[in-house]
């Protein structure tokens, strides 16, 4: 395509988007288990409204949009008490987890060389932390030691203990970990740092803004937040179980010293002195007035409700699935995203993955262990017995079939390649054929 010679009518051209989105996802339907976190109408239209208020604004410069700078404070405060942080606390709103993620390795990177002498640093990782880790030391020159994790999938302490050196700038846990949904005993990493003088960092991009909820409704997990003493810095993510508008997360450090080496400033630049405290440049304002106004609207009133909502239809969907011959659910999750093995060496849980998908359900693959993977969410209350009908159906039918095995979760590709940048360069084959 190139542009169009003449503009369009605004009508058609809105008219041509809607109707490419009609074989995209479904997710206000519930028949969606990732990608999109959606608690219903209200929220939607409440977050798109104030979204659209501030869509052309800039939060590059507070100066010029103070309203952009207060809503972000208000939003790193909010997001402060629900972590169980001092008043100590810092922090700013990112673009997502992974913005929060990158920077909080660039951060340890500077702050264990410019306050502990480390040229090379590494970075101490369970296994199941989310893949941004990686790609954080790949971007950073920081070498990213991944840990085994025990039996219940949580970090195995004794590891992290043990790949601790004294080039290592900051231990990472969990609170879940995304793929079965776990919190990693967050007070022995906690302990291993300060004992080691070095940073630690809890990624609740998907449970900070359940968990402290679901805590208060009585459910038992490990602590978790800044109330565990060796925590130094926290991501939670909005556009998670925040229900706010995708472009939002929350880093959080707990004093300001360590939050200094995350700001970048040049003074040579022809255009004056430049700087900024996270890895945008132009910032949109709309997320940032959609979260402020989305965690105003439902409060934590709404935030318990919504939780408990969710958490009822998660245990009734892990009971259900228990109950189905030759599936299981990987580990004891903490929180309300869990995995669906086999347990039956007949059953492909990857060909009972191909069936759901047909069955017009959408749905991640995971291969360790081989599993289906569920972000329950408040739309999925009504589905349940749909969906737990199409998944006893679905197992019953796939027995003794095998699924497209060997596949990552990843736009379907294959995860027996011989290096990473094999998969970069097959990853760079398919999306050019995606995007072009
Ligand atoms: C989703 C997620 C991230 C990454 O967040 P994005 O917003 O997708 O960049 C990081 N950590 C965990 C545990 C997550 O679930």
């Amino acid at each position: 395509m190139s542009l169009p010679e003449s503009g369009r009518d605004r009508e058609r051209v809105l008219a041509d988007l809607e109707s490419r989105a009609d074989s995209d996802a479904d997710w206000r339907n519930g028949r969606t288990w990732n990608l999109v976190y959606h608690a219903g109408e209200a929220v939607e239209s409440l977050r798109n409204d104030a979204y659209e208020l501030f869509a052309s604004e800039n939060a590059l410069n507070p100066g010029a949009f103070p309203s952009l700078g207060q809503c972000e404070v208000d939003i790193v405060e909010m997001t402060t008490d629900l972590l169980s942080g001092s008043d100590d606390v810092v922090g700013n709103v990112t673009s997502g987890g992974t913005e929060s993620i990158l920077l909080a390795v660039y951060t340890a990177r500077e702050h264990a060389r410019r306050e502990r002498g480390i040229t090379e640093s590494e970075l101490v990782v369970p296994e199941t932390a989310h893949p941004a880790w990686s790609k954080a030391g790949h971007y950073f020159g920081v070498d990213v030691i991944r840990t085994p994790v025990r039996e219940d999938r949580r970090a195995d302490v004794d590891a992290v203990e043990a790949a601790v050196t004294d080039r290592t700038a900051m231990v990472v846990g969990s609170a879940p970990a995304y793929p079965h949904g776990v919190v990693d005993p967050i007070a022995d990493l906690g302990r291993i740092a300060a004992a080691n003088d070095m940073l630690c960092h809890v990624d609740a991009c998907l449970g900070g803004f359940i968990l402290p909820f679901l805590r208060d409704l009585g459910h038992d997990f490990p602590a978790f937040d800044f109330s565990v003493p060796g925590v130094t810095s926290m991501s939670a993510d909005p556009h998670k179980y925040g229900y706010a508008p995708k472009g939002s997360s929350v880093l959080l450090w707990r004093t300001p010293d360590i939050r200094l080496h995350q700001y970048f400033g040049f003074q040579d630049w022809h255009g004056g002195v430049y700087v900024a405290p996270n890895m945008q440049g132009t910032r949109p304002g709309g997320p940032i007035a959609g979260t402020w106004a989305v965690m105003q609207y439902l409060g934590r009133d709404g935030y318990a409700d919504l939780t408990a909502t969710v958490m009822d239809t998660a245990e009734t969907l892990r009971d259900r699935i228990e109950a189905i011959d030759g599936l299981s659910i990987v580990a004891n999750p903490d929180a309300t995203v869990f995995a669906i093995e086999s347990t039956d060496p007949t059953l492909d849980v990857w060909a009972v993955h191909e069936r759901l998908t047909a069955d017009g359900w959408v749905l991640e693959r995971q291969q360790q262990p081989p599993s289906i993977h569920l972000s329950v969410m408040p739309t999925h209350e009504p589905v349940v017995e749909e969906f737990c009908a199409d998944l006893e159906a679905a197992a019953e039918d796939a027995r003794s079939e095998s699924g497209d095995s060997a596949r990552a979760p990843m736009y379907g590709l294959s995860a027996d390649l011989d290096s990473d940048e094999e998969i970069e360069r097959a990853a760079e084959r398919l999306l050019d054929s995606v995007f072009r």
